[in-house]
C-alpha cells in the first residue's frame, strides 16, 4: 500500500511505491505500507541482481573449498564448496548475494553451475588419487525450479563423477517453505546415490519429524552451538543430545565453525564425526585446497592435538 498524496504525488510514483511495499510483503506475509528506505532497498537489490546476471556471463563467480576433517581418521574427508563473487569492485559477501540470488530465481542457473564446478573439481581430486567427497549447498528455490535430481545427474555424469562423492546441503527452510514434490525430489535424489545433508542444525524450527522421515545421511551442527562449546555448559549437553540423537538415526554428524583447538577438543570428545571450521583450514581456491591434497592429504590441526592426548 502507497498513500496518495504522502507518499506521492503522481500515479506513476504511487504504483512504483506500492510495488516496492508488495515485495516487501511477499517476503513475509501479509501486507506492508510503503516506507521511502523501501525504494533504497529495492535499488539495491537491482544493482546486485544486474551485476550477478553479468558474473555469470563474464567468469566472475568462483568457487572455493573449505576442508571436512574426519575425526577418525584425521584426514581431509571432503571439502565444501561455497560460491564467491569477485566483483570488478572487489569481493562480495554471500550474505548480500545469496538472498538475492534466492529471491530472483537467479541461483537456479548459478547453483547448477556451481554443482558442475564441484563436481569437476572432485574428479580432479579423484585423479590425484584423493576419491573425497565435495559438498555443494542447495537453496530451496532451486526445488522449484528444474527438475534438480535432473541437474545432479546431469553434472555427475559430464564428469563421470560417482554419486557417492557428492554431497547435497539443504536447509530446514527446503522443509518449511512447503514445496510440492520436496520429498520425492529427496527420495530420488537418495535413489541416486548422493549424500544428503540437513545444514545449518538447531537455528530453524529443528522439527525431528523431517529427521525421521526424510532420507538425510549428515546432520551439520550450526556455528551457532560451536562459538561457546568451551565455556557453555548448556551448549555442550545441546551438543551431548544432538550427537546422540544424530548417531541414534544412523546420521553422521559435521561440526560447523571451529575456531579453535578448545572447541575441538570439546567436539572430538562428545563424539563429532567431521570438523570444519577456520581452525583447519578457511574456504580457498580450488588450487590452494589441491595443493593442501597433494602436500598433506591428512589433517595437521587433527595431527597436534593427537600427540596432546597421548601424552
Ligand atoms: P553454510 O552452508 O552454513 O556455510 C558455512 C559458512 O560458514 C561459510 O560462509 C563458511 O565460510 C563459514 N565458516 C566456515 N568455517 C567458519 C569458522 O570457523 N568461523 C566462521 N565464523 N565462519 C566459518 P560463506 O562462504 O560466507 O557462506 C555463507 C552461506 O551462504 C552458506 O552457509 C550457505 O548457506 C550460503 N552459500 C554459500 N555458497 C553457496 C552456494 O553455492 N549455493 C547456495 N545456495 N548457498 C551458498
Ligand atoms: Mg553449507
Ligand atoms: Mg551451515
Amino acid at each position: 500500500m502507497s498513500l496518495f498524496p504522502a507518499d506521492a504525488e503522481t500515479p506513476q510514483i504511487l504504483i512504483q511505491n506500492a510495488e516496492a511495499a508488495l515485495h516487501h510483503a511477499k517476503e513475509t506475509s501479509g501486507w506492508r505500507f510503503f516506507v521511502p528506505t523501501m525504494n533504497q532497498e529495492s535499488a539495491e537489490r537491482f544493482t546486485i541482481e544486474a551485476g550477478l546476471r553479468r558474473a555469470l556471463r563474464e567468469y566472475e563467480l568462483e568457487v572455493y573449498f573449505q576442508p571436512l576433517i574426519g575425526v577418525r581418521s584425521r584426514t581431509i574427508h571432503g571439502a565444501e564448496a561455497v560460491l564467491r563473487w569477485n566483483a570488478p569492485q572487489g569481493m562480495i559477501s554471500t550474505v548480500t548475494f545469496i538472498p538475492v540470488a534466492e529471491a530472483s530465481d537467479l541461483i537456479v542457473p548459478i547453483g547448477a553451475w556451481v554443482l558442475h564446478a564441484a563436481c569437476r573439481e572432485a574428479k580432479r581430486w579423484e585423479t590425484d588419487g584423493f576419491p573425497i567427497r565435495v559438498a555443494v549447498n542447495i537453496s530451496s528455490r532451486q526445488f522449484r525450479g528444474d527438475h534438480l535430481p535432473t541437474t545432479v545427474r546431469a553434472a555427475l555424469e559430464e564428469q563421470d563423477l560417482a554419486p557417492d562423492r557428492l554431497e547435497l546441503e539443504i536447509t530446514e527452510s527446503l522443509l518449511i517453505d512447503d514445496i510440492p514434490g520436496v520429498v520425492a525430489a529427496l527420495e530420488e535424489l537418495d535413489a541416486i546415490g548422493v549424500t544428503l545433508a540437513l545444514d545449518d542444525f538447531g537455528t530453524g524450527y529443528s522439527s525431528l519429524q523431517y529427521l525421521k522421515s526424510l532420507p538425510f545421511h549428515v546432520l551439520k551442527i550450526d556455528r551457532a552451538f560451536v562459538k561457546d562449546i568451551g565455556s557453555d555448559a548448556a551448549d555442550v549437553t545441546l551438543v551431548t543430545a544432538i550427537v546422540g540423537m544424530a548417531h541414534g538415526l544412523g546420521l553422521r554428524v559435521v561440526a560447523e565453525g571451529v575456531e579453535n583447538r578448545n572447541q575441538l577438543d570439546v567436539l572430538r570428545r562428545l563424539g563429532c564425526d567431521v570438523i570444519q571450521g577456520y581452525y583447519c583450514g578457511r574456504p580457498m581456491p580450488a588450487s590452494d585446497f589441491r595443493r593442501q591434497l597433494r602436500a598433506s592429504g591428512h589433517a595437521d590441526c587433527l595431527e597436534q592435538q593427537s600427540e596432546q592426548t597421548m601424552v
